[in-house]
């Protein structure tokens, strides 16, 4: 039997040891799949709502040991886990408020006998490929809607975060969800490919570019619903109006939070001449001020990296900076001390000088670091912050709002930030533009994305 070995990014210790599903097991979860989703979806909606808001009851009451298992196979600080599980219960109660009205059917004509109705229905089994970083929210924007809509959910949680996975599943049946109507697949990449090959009514996936991509190759020909929630390269401006030091405070956390490691962490900071050397100064001492620690101990901030293969890209884009012209003013390498010689810890890095042509403003980054761009106008700021192929988001410090309006209209990203950053809310669609991805979750649109039209045409005979 293959197995799946879990072990803990803070100090390379083995936790379990998992059982992969190879694709024989893949294909019969799916058919199981298959037939449980029917009898899922004729069941009232008002008893699903009442499963999931059992499962979110039963969520909250187990938070504190969610919160560890998530940190303990992620790295993330403990505090960041049990903010990351209390936000998922807020999207819980969100998805729940609107899913009757996602699900609601429309009489839009009636006239000389003769009816137009639309209806929604389940798309059927939905495949869900998803990320480590964020597990129980980016898994939880899709499996929870998608199970109040009717549909099954067949879900591949990354190989860095399979027992979060798995508990999502304990949870989910123990409240009532059968147990072939939410699956879990443990594995690598491979069992994820080997979910794509079965028959799926849709696929939401979450992940890097890369993947997406080839995601998106093998599908192409398949006629299945895609979501794809992908990458960025995060941009803000802070303009000459700006507050330097609330901006920079506000932003280091936007740049450091969860290691960085947040599709829509800050990644790129475009900072006008006139507050320029005053903002720089802040967000150093603020990096600085982040505790960097055993992520288990409540008053952590900075964590090890989830995966030990991007220290080398960290490593690469420092150095890359540095021989173009880049000042790092704090950081810019593996952490040593109590730190070294096991897990994946990297110093929280700032780099000034920077210019386009540097990897660190180019390619996702997803770690504790940020560039510095000094601009000289609000145009510049502009074009720098749409020279990329990504938009996810985009953010605007400025006392006005106007201004943060009309440099907002022109920047192309599916969120738009002013004075804040890095957060997501469930009432509002979240969505990449270009290199960032296809489609939608959250907002009312991201329930109804788990459902499809159904066009009546009645004739009283
Ligand atoms: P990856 O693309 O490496 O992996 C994503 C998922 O795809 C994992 O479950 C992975 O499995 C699986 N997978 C890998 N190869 C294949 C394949 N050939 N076929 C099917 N499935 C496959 O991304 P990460 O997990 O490292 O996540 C980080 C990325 O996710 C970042 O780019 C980040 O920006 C993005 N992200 C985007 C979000 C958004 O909302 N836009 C939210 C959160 C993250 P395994 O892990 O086992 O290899």
């Amino acid at each position: 039997m293959n197995l799946l070995s879990v072990s803990n990014p803070a100090d390379d210790s083995l936790i379990e040891r998992l059982p992969i599903d190879e694709p024989a097991r893949v294909a019969q979860r799916v058919a199981e799949a298959r037939r449980a989703q029917g009898p899922w979806a004729l069941r009232p909606l008002s008893e699903r709502a009442q499963i999931i808001a059992g499962f979110a009851q039963s969520v909250r009451a187990q938070l504190p040991a969610l919160a560890q298992v998530l940190t303990r196979e992620t790295g993330k600080p403990l505090a960041h886990s049990s903010n990351e599980l209390n936000g998922f219960l807020g999207r819980i109660d969100f998805f729940l408020a609107h899913a009757e009205q996602a699900m609601a059917g429309e009489q839009v004509f009636d006239a000389d006998g003769m009816r137009e109705q639309i209806e929604r229905v389940p798309l059927g089994v939905i495949g869900n490929i998803s990320a480590w970083n964020y597990p129980w929210f980016v898994g939880g924007n899709v499996f929870v809607p998608a199970l109040l809509m009717g549909n099954a959910v067949v879900y591949k949680p990354s190989e860095f975060a399979p027992r979060t996975g798995l508990e999502m599943a304990r949870l989910l049946h123990a409240a009532g969800v059968p147990d072939d109507v939410f699956v879990v697949l443990i594995g690598f990449g491979a069992t994820g490919q080997a979910l794509l090959e079965q028959p799926l009514d849709g696929v939401f996936f979450t992940g890097s570019l890369a993947t997406g991509q080839r995601i998106a190759q093998a599908m192409g020909p398949r006629m299945v619903k895609l979501q794809l929630e992908l990458g960025g390269k995060d941009p803000t401006y802070v303009c000459a109006d700006a507050d330097p030091v609330a901006a920079a405070q506000s932003l280091a956390d936007g740049a450091m939070y969860n290691a960085g490691q947040s599709c829509c962490s800050v990644e790129r900071l475009y900072v006008h001449e006139a507050v320029y050397e005053r903002f720089v100064e802040a967000v150093v001492e603020t990096v600085r001020g982040f505790k960097m620690g055993d992520p288990m101990a409540q008053d952590t901030y900075l964590g090890p990296l989830t995966r030990a293969a991007q220290i080398e890209v960290l490593q690469a884009q420092v150095a890359d900076a540095r021989s173009r012209g880049g000042r790092v003013l704090t950081g810019g390498a593996r952490a040593t001390g109590p730190f070294a010689g096991k897990g994946n810890w990297f110093e929280a890095t700032v780099i000034d000088r920077a210019d386009p042509s540097m990897a660190l403003m180019r390619d996702e980054s997803f770690g504790p670091i940020v560039g510095i761009e000094k601009v000289a106008s609000d145009e510049q700021a502009i074009a720098r912050m749409n020279d990329t192929a990504y938009g996810l988001t985009a953010g605007v410090y400025t006392p006005d709002e106007q201004r943060a309006r009309r440099i907002g209209a022109q920047i192309r990203a599916g969120s738009l930030y002013w004075n804040c950053c890095d957060r997501v809310s469930p009432r509002l669609p979240w969505s990449g533009w270009g290199h960032s991805g296809v489609g939608l979750t959250l907002s009312r649109e991201g329930i109804s994305t788990f459902t499809r039209p159904k066009a009546w045409h009645l004739r009283k005979a």
